[in-house]
C-alpha cells in the first residue's frame, strides 16, 4: 500500500544531467520521486539508487513526454497510486542544433513537441489534481538563451521562450487556486547536452559568464528546490536565471 502521507514530486528527464539532480535535491524520507526518461534506463537505474542513498524512495518510467498518450497513462497511473500531486518539474529536454537556413523541419518538430509540447502536456495531465487539492508546485526549466537568443539554435530557442510564455500564462490562471508555477533559467551547465559542444563554442560560452565558471547541475537543482519549497509560497509566473549572470 502506498504511503499517502508522503508528498508527491514527478520530475520528467529524471534519469541524467539536471534532472537527475533535481530529482536528487528534492528527495526524502517524507517524499516520493515519480521520474521519467526517454531511453537510458541504466541511467534511470543510477537516478533511482542515489535517490534511495539520499534517504528517498522512487518510481521510474519511460515516457515520451512528445506523446500525449503515455504522458496521460503515466500521469493516470501516478494520480490512481496516490490520489496527489504536489510538485512537477518539467525538465526534460533536447537539442538539435542548426543554422536557420538548413534547419530541417523534423529537427524543428522534434524540439518543439519534446521541450515545449511535452511541458503543455505534463501541466495539463496535473491541472485537475493540483486544482482540486488546491496547491500544487509547476517548475519549467527553461534557458538563458530562450531570453536572449542564441545562434544555431532557432527551434531550441523558440522552445525555451515558449516555455516561458506558458509558465506565465499559466501562473495567472492558477494562482487563484494556490498553485505556484514558475521557470529555471540556466545558463551553460556541464552535462551530456553540451558535452558534444565544440571547445571552441565552450569557451566562447566561458567568456560570456561574468562568475566565469560553467554551472553545475546542482547549481540549477537547488533553486528548483527552493521554488518547490513553502519558503517560496509568494512567487509565480517568474523566471529565476541560474547562469553566473549571463543575462543581467
Ligand atoms: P541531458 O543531460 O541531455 O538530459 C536530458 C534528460 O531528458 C534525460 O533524462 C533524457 O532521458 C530526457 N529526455 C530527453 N528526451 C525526452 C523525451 N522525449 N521524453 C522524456 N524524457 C526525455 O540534458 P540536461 O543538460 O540535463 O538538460 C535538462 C534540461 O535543462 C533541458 O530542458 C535543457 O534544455 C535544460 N537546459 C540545459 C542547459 C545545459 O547547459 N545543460 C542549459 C539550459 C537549459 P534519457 O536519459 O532516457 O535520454
Amino acid at each position: 500500500m502506498f504511503d499517502k502521507t508522503k508528498r508527491i514530486v514527478v520530475v520528467t528527464g529524471g534519469s541524467r544531467g539536471i534532472g537527475r539532480a533535481i530529482c536528487i535535491a528534492l528527495a526524502g524520507s517524507d517524499t516520493h520521486v515519480y521520474f521519467s526518461y526517454a531511453t537510458s534506463r541504466e541511467s534511470a537505474d543510477k537516478t533511482e539508487k542515489l535517490i534511495s542513498d539520499a534517504g528517498g524512495t522512487a518510481t521510474t518510467a519511460c515516457v515520451d513526454v512528445a506523446s500525449e498518450a503515455a504522458v496521460k497513462t503515466f500521469f493516470d497511473s501516478i494520480i490512481q497510486e496516490t490520489g496527489r500531486i504536489d510538485v512537477l518539474v518539467n525538465n526534460a529536454g533536447i537539442t538539435r542544433d542548426g543554422l536557420i537556413a538548413m534547419m530541417k523541419e523534423k529537427d524543428w518538430d522534434e524540439v518543439i513537441d519534446t521541450n515545449l509540447k511535452g511541458a503543455f502536456h505534463c501541466t495539463r495531465a496535473v491541472a485537475k489534481t493540483m486544482i482540486k487539492q488546491r496547491y500544487g508546485r509547476i517548475i519549467n526549466i527553461s534557458s538563458v538563451v530562450g531570453v536572449i537568443g542564441n545562434p544555431g539554435q532557432a527551434n531550441y530557442v523558440a522552445s525555451k521562450a515558449g516555455i516561458i510564455g506558458l509558465t506565465k500564462a499559466v501562473a495567472k490562471e492558477l494562482a487563484p487556486r494556490g498553485i505556484t508555477v514558475n521557470a529555471v533559467a540556466p545558463g551553460y551547465v556541464e552535462t551530456d547536452m553540451t558535452a558534444s559542444l565544440p571547445e571552441k563554442a565552450k569557451a566562447a560560452m566561458l567568456d560570456q559568464i561574468p562568475l566565469g565558471r560553467a554551472g553545475t547541475p546542482q547549481d540549477v537543482a537547488a533553486v528548483v528546490g527552493f521554488l518547490a519549497s513553502e519558503q517560496a509560497s509568494y512567487i509565480t509566473g517568474q523566471v529565476i536565471h541560474v547562469s553566473g549572470g549571463m543575462f543581467i
